[in-house]
Formats: C-alpha cells, structure tokens, sequence
C-alpha cells in the first residue's frame, strides 16, 4: 500500500455498515480502502447472522412441511430426515457465495480491501496489522468506524461454543441437541431455538423479561408466542440465570425467580447464550482519538454520524444507537458517505422494519399500540386475518394477522404489524407506505393481485378507515 498517498475515505469494518459504506463511495467516485480483520467480508451478517441463519431456518423449514404438512397436501414421503454436514454445506455455500460476491462488488468499484485489524492512530491515520504479518499505516481524509458488535456475556456463564454456545455456536452444531435451553427471548434465541426444534430438539427459552420480544406489538406477541407453544417451545418468563456447570455432555444451568427465591437446575445438552449483543471496539483506540461513548457503550455520534472526535471520524452501523440490525447499518453506510460526498444523505428511522424469521414470520414497521397509547395519541386498529384471506387457505398456512394502527384524524399509518406467512416480504409495501406518508386508505384503494397474501394488508387496511370486505 502507498503509504504516502492519502485516501478520502478509509472504512474499518467490512460488514453491511462498511462494505455498503465503502462501495457507496467508490461509486462517488471517492479513493476508498475498506479494512477488515476476520479474513472474509460480510461481517457478523453474512459469516455467523443473518444469512447462516436463515439458511438453517429454511433447511429446517423444509423438513418440518415434509414430515408435518406434506401429507394433509397428499404429498406422501417416507423416511423423511436431516442430513446434518449436508444441511451445512449447504448453509456454508450460501456464505461464501455472498461474502466472494462482495469481493468482487469492491472491485468493480473501486474499493481496496485491506486484510487485517484497523487501529486508530490519530484522525487522519489508521495502522492496520496486516493478517500476512506486519503493519501498514492508511492516511486518510475521513474515517468510518464499522466494527459492528458482539455477542454480550453473561455473567456466570461461560461460552465454550461446544455445549454452551453463542449464536456463532449453535449455526454449527454437529448433531441435533436432545434438550436445548435458549437464554434470552429475542429473535436470535427464537430462531435458532425454531432451527432446530424442528429438527428435534425439545426447546426451552427462559427469559429475564416478563415477555418474548419486548419491541412486538403486544397483541401480536401473545399470538406469536401462542403459536410457539404450539411447535413445542416451553418459556420460563421472569426467570434470572445465575450459573451453569458442564457435567461431561451434560449441562447445569441454574435460575431462579427474577424478583428473587428459590434457585432450581434445568438441565440440557446444549444452552445457547442470547441475551444480546454489545458493541464492538477492542484495540480501535478510540480514546486516545477523543471519541466518547454514551451512557450504553455505544460510539455517540450526531446526526451526520460524526464522533465526538476533533477531526473527520464517523461511526455507524451495530457500534451506534438504534436497532442493531443490518439493513439499518446499509441506510447509515450510505447516508454517512453521501454526507461526506457533500450530498444530503439521511435515514428515516421510523420506518425501518423488524423482522423475525421464525413460521410464522412477525414483521412490523412503526410504532406500536403501546407506544402510541403512552404518548397519548388519539388511533384506530384495522386487522385481517390470515384465516380469511384466500391464498393462505390455498397453501394451507393461515396463522396470524395483519394489523395496522392509523392515526384517527388523518389516518396516516403510524405501525404495520404482521404475523404469518412471508410476513417479511409482505412488511415492504408498509414500510414504502410509511415512507410516502400514506394513509390506511391509500392502501385500501389499490388494487391487489387476486389471491395474494398481500390482499390481507389492503383488507386490514380497508378494516382501518373503512370495514374490510371478507370478514
Ligand atoms: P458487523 O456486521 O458486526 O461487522 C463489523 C465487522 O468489522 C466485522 O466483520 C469485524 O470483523 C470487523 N472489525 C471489527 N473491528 C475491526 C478492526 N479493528 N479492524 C478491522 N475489522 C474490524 N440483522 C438483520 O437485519 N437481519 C437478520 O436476519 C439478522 N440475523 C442475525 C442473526 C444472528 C445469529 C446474529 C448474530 C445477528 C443477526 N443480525 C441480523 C444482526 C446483523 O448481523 C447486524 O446488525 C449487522 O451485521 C451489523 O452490521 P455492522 O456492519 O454494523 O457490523
């Protein structure tokens, strides 16, 4: 690398925050170096998140319709069952596919990719000790921070990716658990916990929380959970862990009552540790660079994503506020480059969707009833059904609702909740919605291809101002 040549941008962290960020400003035009220590693009989304993920979840979706629903559709299969290096191979494939493409999108743009860990040296200047051995130093008009997050420990627990894993170890477990306990009730534990219930594991999620998925619109929720149950999950809501002990394949995980009280020992083959992620900045020196944290631990920035820093740094992504999720990290990448660039970039956060992965899918964009009840806002409710809408019962899959909630004077969409089949692919023409500042009776009024899943947002948006037409 030449080391006299100063860039416009360098970008540390190679994940959707970054690479986004990084060919964002290779398509402005921007002399741009992406550094990244873990030997492969993509970040925690593409090696160990989102894409492994949802790559089991499809496996394991797949022989759950063949050995639970195929019959009722007269589809007879005998002897149907997982083939565990198969089904990883498969996942590992996907991975590679998408980390190699990313690979290439940089040289199409432009961007130098710099294999290695980035380490602040002052404003302008990253070190970077190179994965070949050695160091080079990077000079650079500005700076983005992209180093994402971690998963969060828990005290008394000790991960040994084995039998008590992290999300990373339970995307590469070698057989399926006989007994598995999920700490924690977000959307990672429930997916993971979903991989491989269905592929026979007795699930259960024991929660510090007096609820699954806090952020889930309440009514919502109680039917997402209901229908966990339904699978097979056992929850332990209010329920505190404070230990956990491997006895050979064996492990002792102690808990007791949130509030306080008797300690009891659940025992499984494997425990997966979700109880959240925390920003990640080992080694970054961020504060010989004069970047202060906020009250969580998270990078503060202001609204063009600038650190407290005296000089042009950045952060975004996992390492800021706000959910920490990938497609927030792509909107904050771009956004921060085309503010560099001189150009107007913002994110609208109220409308970024959240998704969970499980069957049914729970998608939703806005805010929720409870949310709008606490701020005092005068609202309506529209719902459907998926039991009425006529593709659902066509495929045979009818669980959930759509939900919309409006304001009452101007009807504008204040939050879409969805909950069943393709909930997160249905969630787009909401958030889109949201986007233009719509109505419930903008939706109500276009037309919707006949029979679609979509007809349940138009007639849940037809049940908000107006009355829906099949229920
Ligand atoms: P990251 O993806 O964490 O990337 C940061 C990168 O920076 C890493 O590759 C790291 O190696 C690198 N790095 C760190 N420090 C340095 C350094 N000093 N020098 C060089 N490189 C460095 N989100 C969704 O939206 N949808 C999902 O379905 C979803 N599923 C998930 C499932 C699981 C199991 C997990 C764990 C997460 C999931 N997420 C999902 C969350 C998503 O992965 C993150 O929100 C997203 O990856 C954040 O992007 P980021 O670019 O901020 O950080």
């Amino acid at each position: 690398y030449n080391q006299d040549l100063t860039l416009d941008l360098v970008v540390i962290g190679g994940g959707p925050g970054g690479y986004v960020a990084a060919i964002k400003a290779g398509q402005l035009g921007l002399d741009v170096a992406c550094v990244e220590g873990r030997g492969a693009l993509g970040g925690t989304c593409l090696n160990v998140g989102c894409i492994p993920s949802k790559a089991l979840l499809a496996s394991s979706h797949l022989l759950h319709e063949i050995q639970k629903n195929a019959a009722s559709h007269g589809v007879i299969v005998d002897g149907a069952h997982i083939d565990i290096p198969k089904m990883m191979a498969q996942k590992d494939k996907a991975v590679t596919g998408l980390t190699k493409g990313v690979e290439g999108l940089f040289k199409k743009n432009k961007v130098e990719y710099v294999k290695g860990w980035g380490k602040l040296n002052s404003t302008n200047e990253v070190e970077v000790a190179l994965l070949d051995g050695g160091s080079t130093t990077l000079r650079a008009k500005n700076i983005i921070i992209a180093t994402g997050s971690e998963v969060a420990p828990l005290p008394g627990i000790e991960i040994d990716e084995e039998r008590v894993v992290s999300s990373t170890g339970a995307l590469v477990l070698e057989e399926v658990p006989k007994k598995l306990i999920v700490i924690g009730g977000g959307y990672i534990g429930l997916e993971m916990g979903s991989v491989w219930e269905r592929l026979g594991s007795t699930v259960t999620v024991v929660e510090f929380g007096p609820m699954i998925v806090p952020t889930m619109d309440g009514e919502v929720r109680k039917q997402f959970e209901r229908s966990l149950k339904k699978q097979g999950f056992s929850f332990k809501l209010n329920t505190k862990v404070t230990g956990a002990a491997r006895e050979g394949d064996v492990v002792k995980l102690i808990v007791e009552p949130a509030k306080g009280g008797e300690p009891e020992t659940l025992e499984a083959d494997v425990v997966l540790v979700s109880a959240g992620r925390r920003p990640f900045y080992e080694g970054l020196g961020l504060e010989s660079a004069g970047i202060e944290l906020d009250k969580r631990g998270r990078i503060k920035v202001d609204e063009k994503f600038k650190t407290t820093a005296a000089g042009n740094v950045y952060a975004i992504g996992d390492v800021i506020d706000g959910p920490m999720l990938a497609h927030k990290a792509e909107e904050d990448g771009v956004a921060c480059v085309e503010n560099i660039a001189g150009k107007a970039g913002h994110v609208n956060y109220n409308t970024v969707p959240s998704i969970v992965y499980t069957h049914p899918e729970v998608a939703s964009v806005g805010k929720t009833e409870e949310q709008v009840k606490n701020e005092g806002m005068d609202y309506r409710v529209g719902k459907f059904a998926f039991v009425a809408n006529s593709r659902a019962r066509s495929v045979d899959d009818t669980e959930g609702l759509v939900k919309f909630i409006s304001d009452k004077k101007t009807d504008k969409i204040l939050g879409a909740h969805i909950m069943g089949p393709n909930a997160g692919e249905l969630i787009h023409e909401c958030v889109l919605a949201m986007e233009y500042g719509a109505s419930t009776e903008d939706i109500g009024r276009s037309c919707h291809g006949h029979p679609t899943l979509s007809e349940a947002i138009k007639e849940a948006a037809m049940a908000t101002y107006d009355k829906a037409i099949h229920s």
